[in-house]
Order: structure tokens, then C-alpha cells, then sequence
């Protein structure tokens, strides 16, 4: 399967060797990356199945770097593709041919720790879960937690706008970033937010988060930083149908309880995780949710025991009860490694990233079912059941000819069916290429255009990682005035992908 990307500049591709001398001049030493060889790790990020070698690495280590890389970039109409760790499952830092790839891994410094102020301010390449470390003495964490948190950037983090199992009650990357510092692709240099926990004016914030790194380049963050709480603990409940198991979360939220986590697993999940990970999980349920409670101790204990009621209300056949930091933490090994533990049984997988109302999750899965059959191919189903965000894994073999192609139909299918139900596209992995030309099936042109004005408003060249996000490449100036009547396009000569 090939996917339609940008054009490359054969005027840029010719003059490569000169680029790569002027990136030299501006980042010295080992910053400059040039050689097939050398540039290999780049070529990819977690979205595996589509991979091309970047014209160039830079690899800068201070904001002025950055600044004078993109002004450069921005003078010469080069292209640019910002990356942190290459971790994203939507091809978000998927380099081209003719574009610098940017990557953000020297920036690897926490700035500063202000407990006062209940922040920490940090460079963009430092790990998530290195935030929580770095606070964890005094008893502080950095809330949303990917799977991926041991590598995964918090630069690309505010980029995809990432979540995690503790995200239903403490929320998402958006609502625990304060501020970051910003370069657009001209070179300037912007102070967005800041320690204060409100912001005058727009929400700039709101807008770079979840931006995919098409609007600027991410050099500094402030985060919020929480106290962790005194007592967490998990329940881990099954149940002999899907459909009980959606209801048991529907009714635990309706009932006023805001779980830590809750988290579902199907049959395939739930075996290929206990094989994997020894968690103990219960092999004859058809569904597995496990329900983290946290606060106090009392409290807890209390919202425990209304919570098994719900559940067995719904008709949990198993409910067990974490009485240990090392037993919670085991019922939560095994959905951690739920991803790892699905490559176990399938040669290859897509993991899909949609969302859904709540109440829509039996429907939801019904169609999965369909779907799976209609396609011959098998799917674990892995949620985070509290936000509807619905990771279906597709299980496929990309030697068997023609299984790619199906698996992403069938994934396209599912998030048709998201978004049908009143749901959409993603829940934490973001658009990148993956979902790209889904777009129109969410938003009409309109809306599209209105997102594409904003894009214009940070750069104006569409230099900065084109070919992600949306599905057609509008220049600026024709913005709002591509009318097509009668079949009849406008401006037929504008490159589109
Ligand atoms: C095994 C596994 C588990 C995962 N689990 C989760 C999960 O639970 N929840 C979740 O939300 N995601 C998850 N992910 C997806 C991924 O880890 C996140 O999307 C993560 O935020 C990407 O961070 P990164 O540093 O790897 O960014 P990259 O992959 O390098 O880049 C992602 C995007 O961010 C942009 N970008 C990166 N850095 C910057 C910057 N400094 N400034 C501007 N733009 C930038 C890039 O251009 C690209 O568009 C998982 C991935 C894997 C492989």
C-alpha cells in the first residue's frame, strides 16, 4: 500500500549537497546527519509500514539552533519534519524526501522543578515518564501516562495531544500543559502560557496541543505536576458478554464515580496478555475491566465496595480486589503489555485509535465483530473504557499478499464506524498520515478549509510537515475560494495528494 505524499522539490534535491553545508554552519559538531547509512533510524516512526529516508537529520540543542535551522528552511522553501522520539503509531514524524527531519532528542534537560508553583518546565526531548521520576521524590507525578511513556517525548506528547489510563480523571496532555515555547517556521520565537495556571486572550495553548507539528516547533514546556495520591487500588472484574462490561462502565461513571482508570480488555486481548505477562487474569470471560480507585484510604475503600456492587449488578461472573502496591501493579502489567503481547500472536497488527460515546461501546463492538468477519482477519480489542477511546489491534501477515490492504480497510471501517456513532477519528494517536484521507468523513470542506486557515496563519508556505493531517493541499491565497462546480476542479494545476 502506498500513500500519496507532497511532491518532492527536484530544485531542493539538487542543491541537497550545499543544504546540508549550510545546516552544518548552524549546527555544528555531530548535529548534521547525511549519510543512507546513518539516517536509517530515521527513516520510520512507529507507524513501521511506511518508511522513506529524510533528505537530511538535524539534530539542534538550543532553541537559537532551531530558530535559525527553520528561518533557513523557511528563506530556501525547504520542507521541514519535526520529530521526538518516533514513536508515533499515526506516521506523524514520517520524514520526506526533500525535507529536513528535524529531531528534537538533544533537548534532554529539565529546566526547573517549582514545587511552589506545582510545575515543571523541561526541553521537549525528556522522556514522560523522566518528568514523573524527576518529581517523584517529593512525592509528585506528571499525570497522563502512554503505554509508551519510557520513550515517547513530551514534546511529541503536546504534538498528539497523548493520553493514557489515568487520563478519564486527571485528562489529557491539553489540560496539563501550561505553556511551552514555540518556533514558527519563519524563525520567530513565541512564549505561549506560562506557570500560571490561566491564560489571557486565545487559548494558543489548546491550539498547539494536538497540532501534529504542522503549526511550530516545540522547544520548552511547562507542565502541571500532581501530588500522587495517598492510596490506589484496583479491581479487576469479568464478565461472560461484552455488552455487560460496557454497561458496568456506563454505570459506574453515570454514578458519580471517576475512576483512576478503567480499562477493557476482549477475549483475544485478555489471553494474549496473560500468556505474555502472568497476570492472573481470568481465561473463561469474554471481557476484562480493570478499575483503578484512588484518594484516600477511606475513601477508597468506600468507592470499592460501591463499585463491585455495580459490577455485579451487571453480572460479573469474577471480581478481585488489589490488597497490594505489587498485586496492582500486576493487574496492570498485563494491559500495559497488551500491545507487545498481541505481536506474540499475530506476525503483524494495526493498532487502531478511534473513540466513542460510552454508551455506544456494545454497538461499537458489534460492528468490530462484523467487520472481522467480513475481512477474514482477526481483531484483540484494548480500551480505555471510560473515555470510549477504542484501540482495536488488527491481526494480519504483511507477507501474505493483499492482508495489508485489507487490514487497512478494515481499520478505516472501524473508524467510519466511530464516527458514525457519534464519535471520531482519534482518541490520543492523532491524524497523521494513517488517518488522513478520513478526514472528509468527520468534517466538511468547510470545516476543513477553517482548520487549514489556522495551519496558514503559523506558515503561510505549508513547509512545516506537509502531507499530514489533511487530506488535500490547499495553498493559502486560493483558501476559501476552491468552489468545484460540475466535477470541474479549480485550479487544476495545484499539486493535491
Ligand atoms: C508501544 C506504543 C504504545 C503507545 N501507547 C500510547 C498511549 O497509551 N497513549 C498515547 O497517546 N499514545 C501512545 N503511543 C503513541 C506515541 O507514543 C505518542 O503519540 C507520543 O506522544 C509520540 O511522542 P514522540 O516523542 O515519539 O513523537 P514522534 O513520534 O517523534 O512525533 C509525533 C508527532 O509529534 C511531532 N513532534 C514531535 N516533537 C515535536 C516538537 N518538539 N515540536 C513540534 N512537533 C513535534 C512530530 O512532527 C509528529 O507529528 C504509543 C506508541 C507505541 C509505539
Amino acid at each position: 500500500m502506498t500513500i500519496m505524499m507532497p511532491a518532492s522539490d527536484q530544485a531542493v534535491l539538487d542543491r541537497r549537497d550545499a543544504i546540508v553545508a549550510d545546516l552544518r554552519a548552524i549546527v555544528p559538531g555531530e548535529g548534521v546527519i547525511a549519510s543512507a547509512a546513518e539516517m536509517l533510524p530515521y527513516e520510520s516512526d512507529a507507524l513501521t509500514a511506511y518508511r522513506q529516508p529524510p533528505m537530511v537529520v538535524v539534530l539542534p540543542e538550543t532553541t537559537e539552533q532551531v530558530s535559525r535551522v527553520l528561518k533557513y528552511c523557511f528563506d530556501n522553501g525547504i520542507k521541514v519534519v519535526p520529530r521526538g522520539s518516533g514513536t508515533s503509531l499515526s506516521g506523524g514524524a514520517l520524514p520526506l524526501a526533500d525535507a529536513v527531519l528535524l529531531g528534537l532528542g538533544k533537548f534532554k534537560r529539565i529546566r526547573e522543578i517549582d514545587f511552589d508553583n506545582r510545575v515543571v518546565v523541561t526541553e521537549p526531548g525528556v522522556t514522560n515518564l523522566a518528568i514523573s521520576q524527576a518529581v517523584a521524590h517529593a512525592g509528585f507525578y506528571y499525570a497522563p501516562d502512554p503505554s509508551s511513556q519510557i520513550a515517547c517525548s513530551i514534546g511529541g506528547n503536546i504534538a498528539e495531544n497523548s493520553g493514557g489510563v489515568h487520563c478519564l480523571k486527571y485528562g489529557m496532555t491539553t489540560n496539563n500543559v501550561l505553556g511551552c515555547e514555540l518556533v514558527l517556521m519563519s524563525g520567530e520565537v513565541l512564549r505561549i502560557g506560562g506557570k500560571a495556571p490561566e491564560q489571557a486572550g486565545y487559548d494558543l495553548m489548546g491550539i498547539i496541543t494536538g497540532s501534529e507539528g504542522l503549526l511550530g516547533v516545540v522547544t520548552e514546556v511547562t507542565v502541571r505536576i500532581l501530588r500522587k495520591p495517598e492510596t490506589a487500588r484496583a479491581l479487576m472484574v469479568g464478565f461472560s458478554q461484552v455488552e455487560a462490561a460496557g454497561e458496568c462502565v456506563a454505570r459506574v461513571i453515570g454514578a458519580g464515580i471517576i475512576p483512576g482508570g478503567m480499562e477493557m480488555m476482549d477475549r483475544p486481548a485478555i489471553h494474549a496478555a496473560e500468556a505474555f505477562v502472568n497476570a492472573g487474569y481470568p481465561l473463561d470471560v469474554e471481557a476484562l475491566l480493570i478499575i483503578e480507585l484512588d484518594g484516600s484510604s477511606i475513601e477508597v475503600d468506600e468507592l470499592i465496595k460501591r463499585v463491585e456492587a455495580i459490577a455485579l449488578g451487571c453480572g460479573s461472573t469474577t471480581c478481585r480486589i488489589s490488597g497490594s502496591e505489587a498485586e496492582r501493579d500486576l493487574f496492570w502489567a498485563g494491559r500495559k503489555a497488551a500491545f507487545p503481547a498481541v505481536g506474540r500472536i499475530s506476525p503483524d497488527y494495526i493498532c487502531m485509535d478511534g473513540t466513542i460515546p460510552r454508551g455506544a461501546l456494545p454497538r461499537a463492538l458489534a460492528r468490530i465483530r462484523e467487520l472481522s468477519e467480513k475481512y477474514g482477519l482477526g481483531v484483540a480489542n484494548v480500551f480505555h473504557a471510560g473515555d470510549g477511546n477504542l484501540h482495536p489491534l488488527i491481526l494480519y501477515d504483511a507477507n501474505k499478499p493483499g492482508e495489508m490492504d485489507k487490514a487497512e480497510a478494515f481499520g478505516a471501517d472501524i473508524l467510519r464506524c466511530c464516527v458514525e456513532l457519534g464519535g471520531v477519528l482519534t482518541g490520543e494517536h492523532g491524524v497523521g498520515i494513517e488517518k488522513r484521507e478520513l478526514m472528509p468523513h468527520m468534517f466538511s470542506e468547510a470545516d476543513l478549509s477553517q482548520q487549514q486557515r489556522l495551519k496558514c496563519a503559523f506558515d503561510a508556505q505549508g513547509l512545516l510537515n506537509p502531507g499530514k493531517v489533511f487530506p488535500t493541499l490547499h495553498r493559502c491565497a486560493e483558501l476559501g475560494r476552491v468552489h468545484v462546480h460540475g466535477g470541474r476542479l479549480p485550479f487544476p494545476d495545484l499539486p493535491r495528494f
